[in-house]
């Protein structure tokens, strides 16, 4: 399932259709020294192609702050 779409508590099948993949994606500015590997449904995924990490990552917070609680395990 979609990293974002799990962090945000929507159903991914609902949003792509039921036979949407997931796709492997990385962020590369969210740690210093390493990146952060995402699985993102097509929707979100040509979202962070658009935006950017930067902007992509305030427009789900919610997705941020899990990446962050995953850094600190
Ligand atoms: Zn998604």
């Amino acid at each position: 399932m979609c990293d974002v779409c799990k962090a945000a508590g929507i159903n991914s099948s609902f949003i792509n259709g039921p036979k949407s993949n997931v796709m492997n994606a990385k962020l590369y500015k969210v740690y210093s020294n390493r990146v952060a590997n995402l699985k993102l449904c097509r929707i979100h995924d040509i979202e962070l192609f658009l935006k950017g990490e930067q902007r992509f990552l305030t427009t789900h917070l919610s997705l941020a702050r899990e990446i962050v609680s995953k850094a600190n395990n």
